[in-house]
């Protein structure tokens, strides 16, 4: 009976202070035993100690989508009601919570997409391919002014690459990185914003319709640098004031996809769609040269910090 009373007594003090075991595994298996965890009508939020690397995970129970220091990644697996999947909590502790080793002078290979005979999506006579290489080259640019190797996957926009030789590029060039840069377009004029594509954790699914989960690929043995990779591209590209003129792109998430550049390649690998050829707003950063710029020197900011060489490591 006292034990009864004590647990009673136990309950009512949680429910008073507010306390949850929810996601308290999570919490610990993260890193962060001593995180501050708020659950309240299906939403977790886990708020980590100001030392941490990241400081806040946000999840909707029974969904994908989440929010990683304000970041929208979408989960390999729905968040459950207790704690994340065992595949998400030891991809974001690994890919975001732990540091990693740094090798000053990086090897990337850059993936303007389409060319040749494949222009890509179009808007009257602009084409994705064209938009791709501008903002590739100055990717490459940037990355040679600060030291490091940049190679393309295709000099100019005649080249047509079938996606078999820009992956064996990357395998042959040994490169620390592969970094696909593509435009988005939809049906829906209204649809806008910048997403960053990792593979999906083995047998997980895409975050696109159709596209079911797959075994043990070869881009998965590099699926941890990948992610904090394509995380710290998409935190840069929406970092805010950096488009003079230009609203903020919005933030469509760190997605996954079973793209041949990402499960083909044997380095980390990366997709970044920078906008839509097909929405107004978008339109209007990624077709103007000032803004190509911005968005290179976005990418190669993201780029660096995720391998640890960002200025604020
Ligand atoms: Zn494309």
């Amino acid at each position: 009976m006292q034990m009864f009373l004590q647990c009673c007594g136990l309950v009512a003090l949680c429910l008073i202070l507010g306390c949850h075991a929810t996601y308290r595994t999570t919490a610990r298996e993260l890193g962060i035993p001593d995180a501050e965890r708020i659950v309240e009508e299906g939403k977790v939020k886990v708020i980590a100690p100001a030392h941490s690397p990241i400081q806040t995970f946000e999840f909707t129970i029974g969904q994908r989508p989440a929010l990683v220091d304000g970041v929208s990644y979408y989960l390999n697996r729905p968040a459950g009601t207790k704690n994340l999947s065992r595949d998400d909590i030891q991809l974001l502790r690994a890919a975001l919570m732990e540091p990693m080793a740094v090798k000053p002078t990086l090897n990337l290979l850059i993936d303007p997409g389409h060319g040749g005979k494949d222009s890509g999506a179009r808007r009257g006579d602009v084409h994705e391919q064209v938009i791709a290489l501008a903002i590739a080259r100055e990717v490459q640019a940037q990355l040679k002014s600060k030291g490091h190797n940049a190679n393309l996957t295709r000099p100019d926009e005649k080249t047509t690459r079938t996606l078999d030789e820009r992956t064996q590029l990357g395998i042959s060039l040994n490169v620390d990185a592969f970094v696909s840069i593509h435009v988005n377009a939809s049906a829906n004029p209204e649809a806008k914003g910048v997403e960053t594509y990792t593979l999906p954790a083995p047998g997980c699914d895409g975050s696109l319709p159709n596209s079911p989960a797959r075994g043990a690929l070869v881009g998965h043995t590099y699926l941890v640098r990948s992610t904090r990779l394509a995380y710290y591209v998409q935190e840069a590209l929406l970092q805010k004031d950096a488009f003079v003129e230009q609203p903020t792109p919005a933030d469509r998430g760190i997605r996954h996809a079973h793209f041949k550049v990402l499960r083909d390649v044997t380095s980390p690998s990366i997709l970044i769609e920078v906008g839509f050829i097909t929405n107004d707003e978008d339109f209007a950063r990624i077709n103007n040269p000032t803004h190509q710029k911005v968005i290179a020197t976005q990418i190669t900011e993201g780029l660096l910090k995720g391998f640890g060489l960002g200025a604020q490591e």
